[in-house]
C-alpha cells in the first residue's frame, strides 16, 4: 500500500487544531517551506486522494495542499486532463488561428491589401495546418507540463494510472483508492477524503463510430494534417458550432447539421440567430431541423444519412453530440455514491456526494460543463472537507463564452426567463454597430444586452456578442456577482472610444427615474 510517510492522522472531523504533520520526505519539507504550503492550522495532515487531474482535480489539489493536507492525484491521461489535452486548450488554440483569418474580412474596408492586389483588396490568407496542429499540440503539452511541475513543486504526489474507489471505510474511517498504475503495477492508497474529478468523454453514436481518420471526435481533430475539403459537423451545440466556425474560417467547406430550428439551441436567441447569419454569410451550409441517423465511411470520404432519408456527402465528419461522464467502473455506487440516470454523480452545492468523505467535481457531476465551474467545485470541495471558510457554488454568477467569431459571452439570468415571467426583469439591447470604436474597427455585427431587476435596478445578467466578448463580459460579471445597480455600472468612466462604452450606455438606458 502506498501512503505518504508519517502516522495516520485521525479522521478529518477530529483533527481541527492538530499539530501540523510533516510533509513526506526532506525534499517535500523544503518545498513546503519555500511555497508556504501548509499555512493553515485547520486539519493539517489530512490525507486527500484525488482521482482525475483536470481542472476539477488539480485546482482542488492545490487548495488541499495549501490547507496542509497530504495530497495524491491519480491521473491516467496527463495532468490538466481533457481540458488541457483535448478540449479547451487545443480547441481555443486552433480557434485563435481561425480568428485571425476572419479579421481579413474587414481588411479591404480598412484599406489593407497585399502586394500585387487591386486597390483596397486584401490577398487571401492560407492556414498551414501542419504548423497550426503542431502549435496546438505543443501548447497543450506545455500547459500539461506546467501544471504537473506546479503541483510537484507544492509537494503533491502525482500517480500515473487509473483509480477506483473501495466500497468500505476501514475502522479508522479511511477510504481506499485502488490504482492500476501506468507501468502495470497496482497500488492501494488510504484517504480520509476522496475527490472524484474524472471528467467526461465524447458521446459516440452506435451508427457513427469514429475511425480517427474521416469520422472524428473533437479529440481527434488535431491529427488532421490538411484542412478538410468538406467537413460535415453533426451537432450544433457549443462544440459543434465552435469547430464548424473555425474550420469554415480556415478555408474548409463546412456543413453544419442541426437538429433544432437554429444553431446553439438553449443559448440567447438573438445571439444564436446572429451567429447563424454570420456562418451562412461566410458560406457555411447550415441544415436546420435535420437529424443525423448515421455516418459511414465511403472510400476517401463520408456520407451522413439524415433521418428524413437525405444524404450529405463530405470528406470528413466531426461528431459533436455531447459527452458522457466517466463514472463507470469506478466503484462509486458500491461506495454509496449516488449516480443520476445520466450517469453523472449527484452532488450538493459544496460538492458532497451521498457517500461520507467522498466529494465530486467537474464534468462527472454534470452541474455545468465548464472548466471554470469544475475548478470552483474542486476548490469548494476541499475548503469544505478541510474545514476552511466556504460559500456554496453559485451558478448565477458563472460567465460562459462561445468561441465563435464573433464570440458570445453570457452571464446571469436569460431573456427567456424574463419573458416567461420567472424573473421581473427589464431588458435592453444595443447593437455594436452604433459604437464609435466598433465603427473604427469595422465591426458591424454584435450587440450588448443587459438585464436588470425591475424593482431595484440590480444588474441580473447580460449577453455580449462581439470580438473578444470573453473579455468584455467581465464588468457585467462583476456587477452581477457584487449585486451592483445599473446606475453603479453606468456611472463609472469608460475609455472613449471603446467597446465597453456600450456596456455603460446599455446600463444608462435601464436607469429608472
Ligand atoms: C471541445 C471542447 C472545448 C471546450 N472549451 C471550453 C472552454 O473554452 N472553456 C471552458 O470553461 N470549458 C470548455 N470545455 C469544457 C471543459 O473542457 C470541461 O468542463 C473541463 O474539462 C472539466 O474538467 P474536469 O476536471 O471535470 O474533467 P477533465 O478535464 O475531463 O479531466 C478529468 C481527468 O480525469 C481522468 N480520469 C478519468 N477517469 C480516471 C480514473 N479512473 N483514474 C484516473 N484518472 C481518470 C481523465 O483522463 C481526465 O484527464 C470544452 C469542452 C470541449 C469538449
Amino acid at each position: 500500500m502506498s501512503t505518504p510517510s508519517g502516522p495516520v492522522p485521525p479522521p478529518a472531523t477530529e483533527t481541527a487544531g492538530a499539530a501540523p504533520a510533516a510533509p513526506s520526505g526532506r525534499r517535500d519539507q523544503r518545498r513546503a517551506a519555500e511555497t508556504g504550503a501548509g499555512a493553515s492550522p485547520v486539519r493539517e495532515g489530512s490525507r486527500v486522494v484525488i482521482i482525475g487531474g483536470g481542472p476539477g482535480g488539480y485546482e482542488a489539489a492545490l487548495v488541499a495542499r495549501q490547507l496542509g493536507a497530504q495530497v495524491q492525484v491519480v491521473e491516467r491521461q496527463g495532468m490538466g486532463g481533457s481540458a488541457v489535452l483535448t478540449d479547451v486548450v487545443p480547441s481555443k488554440t486552433l480557434i485563435a488561428t481561425a480568428e485571425w483569418m476572419t479579421l481579413t474580412e474587414q481588411a479591404g474596408e480598412l484599406g489593407i491589401g497585399a502586394e500585387g492586389e487591386g486597390e483596397g483588396e486584401a490577398g487571401a490568407l492560407r492556414a498551414d495546418m501542419d504548423v497550426v496542429d503542431q502549435r496546438v499540440m505543443r501548447l497543450a503539452e506545455k500547459q500539461s507540463r506546467d501544471i504537473r511541475n506546479r503541483l510537484e513543486r507544492e509537494g503533491i504526489e502525482i500517480i500515473a494510472g487509473s483509480g477506483r474507489i473501495g466500497a468500505h471505510m476501514d475502522a479508522d474511517a479511511n477510504r481506499r483508492v485502488f490504482v492500476e498504475t501506468a507501468d502495470g503495477g497496482r497500488e492501494e492508497l488510504a484517504a480520509q477524503i476522496v475527490l472524484v474529478a474524472t471528467g467526461a468523454t465524447p458521446r459516440m453514436l452506435p451508427t457513427a463510430e469514429p475511425d480517427g481518420e474521416r469520422i472524428l471526435t473533437w479529440a481527434q481533430m488535431y491529427n488532421l494534417t490538411d484542412i478538410p475539403e468538406h467537413l460535415v459537423v453533426v451537432g450544433s451545440g457549443v462544440t459543434g458550432a465552435e469547430f464548424a466556425g473555425a474550420y469554415n474560417a480556415l478555408g474548409a467547406e463546412v456543413t453544419l447539421i442541426s437538429s433544432r430550428d437554429r444553431v446553439l439551441p438553449g443559448e440567447d436567441e438573438n445571439a444564436a440567430e446572429l451567429i447563424e447569419g454570420v456562418f451562412t454569410r461566410r458560406g457555411m451550409h447550415v441544415l436546420s431541423r435535420s437529424r443525423a441517423a448515421g455516418v459511414r465511411r465511403v472510400g476517401d470520404g463520408v456520407e451522413v444519412e439524415l433521418t428524413d432519408g437525405r444524404v450529405v456527402a463530405g470528406s470528413h465528419c466531426l461528431v459533436a453530440v455531447g459527452g458522457v461522464p466517466n463514472t463507470a467502473g469506478l466503484g462509486l455506487e458500491e461506495a454509496g455514491v449516488h449516480l443520476k440516470p445520466s450517469g453523472h454523480i449527484e452532488v450538493d452545492r459544496v460538492s458532497r456526494t451521498r457517500a461520507p468523505r467522498v466529494y465530486a467535481a467537474g464534468d462527472c457531476t454534470g452541474v455545468l460543463p465548464l472548466a471554470s465551474v469544475a475548478a470552483m467545485q474542486g476548490r469548494i470541495a476541499m475548503w469544505h472537507a478541510l474545514g476552511d471558510a466556504v460559500a456554496p457554488l453559485d451558478l448565477a454568477s458563472v460567465a460562459a463564452n462561445i468561441f465563435t467569431a464573433p464570440e458570445i459571452a453570457t452571464i446571469g439570468v436569460t431573456q427567456k426567463a424574463i419573458e416567461a415571467g420567472e424573473v421581473d426583469g427589464a431588458i435592453t439591447r444595443l447593437p455594436l454597430a452604433r459604437n464609435p470604436r466598433a465603427k473604427m474597427l469595422g465591426i458591424k455585427e454584435g450587440f450588448i444586452k443587459l438585464f436588470s431587476d425591475r424593482p431595484t435596478g440590480t444588474v441580473l445578467g447580460g449577453v455580449v456578442v462581439a470580438p473578444r466578448a470573453s473579455e468584455l463580459i467581465y464588468p457585467i460579471t462583476i456587477a452581477v456577482a457584487q449585486r451592483l445597480t445599473v446606475d453603479q455600472l453606468a456611472n463609472v468612466f469608460t475609455i472613449y472610444p471603446s467597446l465597453t462604452g456600450s456596456i455603460a450606455e446599455a446600463a444608462r438606458t435601464l436607469h429608472r427615474a
